[in-house]
């Protein structure tokens, strides 16, 4: 999905202060070639208990909030329940990521925004413009 210029600077300014920026080239399968910036975050063992519990109590909150749907509750409440610890190792386990980036796409040449992504390169990335399929290295 495409985001506002507005929303993008707004992702942008928050990936500055809390990751490191990677600059990155980005080619598509017409050769085209384009240069850009994404952010990757490393998460420190208390960033991630933090990251975990928050997750939990998330999904904890939504079981109590689904108590009072009718029939419903049957299947929510105890669904929630389980997906709260669940959810809470997956996140913890996650020692890193690419947060998102920004980048002129190498074929229609429009701004589009780098999707979240595990830190495996190549990044690979679908353009939000022209739905071309863009392959992203370290540069
Ligand atoms: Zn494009």
């Amino acid at each position: 999905m495409a985001l506002s210029p507005e929303e993008l600077d707004k992702k942008l300014a928050v990936w500055k202060s809390i990751a490191t920026e990677i600059p990155v080239k980005l080619e598509t399968q017409l050769e085209n070639r384009a240069m850009g910036a994404v952010y990757f975050k490393e998460w420190s063992a208390q960033e991630k208990t933090k990251r975990a519990l928050r997750i939990w109590g998330i999904l904890w909150a939504i079981c109590i909030l689904t108590i009072f749907i009718p029939i419903a509750h049957f299947v929510l409440v105890p669904a929630f329940f389980v997906a709260g610890p669940i959810a809470a190792l997956v996140v913890f386990n996650r020692e890193d990521a690419i947060l998102g980036g920004a980048a002129q796409c190498p074929d229609c040449k429009k701004i589009f925004d780098i999707s979240k992504n595990k830190v495996e390169w190549p990044l690979k990335d679908v353009c939000s413009h022209c739905y071309h399929h863009i392959v992203i290295n370290k540069s």
